[in-house]
């Protein structure tokens, strides 16, 4: 298949999205858990995949931050397959509507781009979130990946990670855009400073291999050894 690409045996990057990465990671029970959701037209590309006959009804939709490039297909994918959605406490009540975006710290110039634009690309329906995640490290249910909460992006901002694969999912916290490993964008973040913080601090003692970041492409060998060398040694 050609939009999708396995990085390990059950875990799949569904390629060529308009918004962010998304990934969908089998449960050791089969079945599958789809890790951030796109824009809303990326619903179809992400269908596509869990509608193969090899994958059965996915179970949850976890949302590393409320961006829309991350939410977009969410109400869509828990109307089609009546999955539970997840996300940190912090960022849930923008998801569910009951709080408005965050304004971002953009120039004039983007932000008139970005306003005039939106109601063409972020046609977004908000939607409940069903496991509200809190605390620094929990793990989502069925133990099998853990939450990292890491504000600073947004201020529900979370990482996933997979022990069992060592795969770290980053969400924008840190990205792999331009081949260079980066924190979250200041224009589009509440506080840069704080989420470089919070990365050193609550990533510093966790091991992983693989990086699967929000945006750009998947550092699939010696990822944490990239990541400290960018974040760990006080550059980041
Ligand atoms: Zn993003
Ligand atoms: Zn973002």
């Amino acid at each position: 298949m050609q939009n999708i690409a396995e990085i390990v045996p059950g875990v799949f990057w569904v390629k060529g999205t308009l918004g962010s990465n998304i990934y969908i990671r089998m449960t050791n029970g089969g079945r599958p858990i789809v890790i951030d959701g796109g824009f809303p037209s990326d619903f179809f590309k992400i269908k596509k995949v869990l509608d193969r006959d090899l994958l059965s009804r996915p179970v949850l939709a976890v949302a590393t931050h409320y961006h829309l490039d991350h939410v977009g297909s969410l109400y869509e994918l828990k109307r089609r397959y009546g999955l539970k959605i997840a996300a940190h406490q912090e960022d849930a009540n923008v998801i569910e509507g009951k709080e408005a975006f965050e304004i971002y710290k953009l120039d004039p110039f983007r932000r008139i781009y970005y306003t005039a634009l939106s109601p063409f690309l972020f046609q977004y329906k908000h939607t409940h979130v069903e496991l509200k995640i809190s605390g620094v490290k929990s793990f989502l249910p069925g133990g099998e990946l853990l939450a990292i909460h890491i504000p600073g992006h947004t201020i529900g901002s979370i990482a996933l990670l997979d022990c069992e694969n060592g795969i770290l999912f980053s969400g924008d916290s840190v990205r792999n855009e331009k081949g260079r490993i980066e924190g979250p964008p200041p224009q589009f973040s509440t506080d840069s400073a704080l989420a470089r913080r919070t990365l050193r601090e609550r990533l510093i003692d966790v091991d992983f291999n693989i990086l699967l970041p929000g945006h750009g492409e998947p550092i699939v060998k010696d990822a944490k050894k990239a990541f400290a060398g960018r974040f760990l040694r006080g550059e980041g």
